[in-house]
């Protein structure tokens, strides 16, 4: 079957499964060929609902839980936003078609990874700026963010991320103090620099690992 209709097909499974919850969601998933992401000896797998190795020990998550953190994310045209885990730059991608032209910086800390996230972006139709380096130090360049999305396990939530993140800004993360088992978080910032925070269920990513991480 061609990657078009196995993309329209995983659209709809996820639809159905209510992991897609919004129109902008859906139609970012619609827009972006997941196969253009994943290495070639995987290609074949990239309409399976299953997180698939990228090299150097790292993922591209699986579809649901991309869908789920994005619509935890509540993205809309124009916030600006930062992703700290670019790996293969699918997420990256699916995050610039909603918020649009030059309002993302992904940042990956293996060299060889962020090389192809940005190789691999240069196929997204959106203007991403991709940055290697520790993201658990945020970006202050671009700084203070709408969003702050990390893509990879937090012991807690990084204080460089908390402070660059704007008053009623989320930062979304998995967050848990052991490998292999984290709760989906997402903390809002409160007008004196406090957080409240909501917990979306378990799940499973690889460490974030830098300054403020593991
Ligand atoms: N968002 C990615 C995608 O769409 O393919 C998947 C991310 S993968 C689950 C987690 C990524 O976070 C890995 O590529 C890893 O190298 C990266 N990472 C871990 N710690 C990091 C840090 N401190 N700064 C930036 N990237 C980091």
């Amino acid at each position: 079957m061609e990657y078009e209709s196995l993309r329209a097909r995983m659209v709809e499974r996820l639809v159905d499964e209510g992991y897609i919850l919004s129109e902008n969601v859906r139609r970012a998933f619609e827009a972006v060929p997941r196969e253009l992401f994943v290495p070639s000896e995987y290609r074949a797998r990239s309409y399976v609902d299953m997180p698939l190795p990228i090299g150097e020990g790292q993922t591209i998550s699986a579809p649901s839980m991309v869908a789920i953190m994005l619509e935890v994310s509540d993205l809309s045209e124009g916030l600006n936003t930062l992703e700290i885990g670019a790996g293969s730059g699918y997420n990256a991608c699916l995050i610039a078609q909603i918020v649009g032209d030059d309002h993302l910086v992904t940042i990956e800390r293996i060299h060889t990874v962020y090389m192809q996230a940005k190789e691999n972006l240069t196929r997204c139709s959106k203007a991403v700026d991709v940055v290697h380096g520790d993201g658990t130090e945020g970006w202050p360049a671009k700084a203070p963010y709408d969003r702050i999305i990390i893509t990879a396990a937090a012991p807690s939530l990084p204080n460089p991320l908390k402070e660059q993140l704007k008053v009623g800004g989320k930062l979304i993360a998995p967050v848990g103090k052991t490998a292999g088992f984290q709760t989906l978080t997402v903390a809002i910032k409160q007008p004196d620099g406090s957080f409240k925070e909501k917990r979306f269920g378990a799940c499973a990513f690889v460490p974030l690992i830098g300054t403020y991480g593991f």
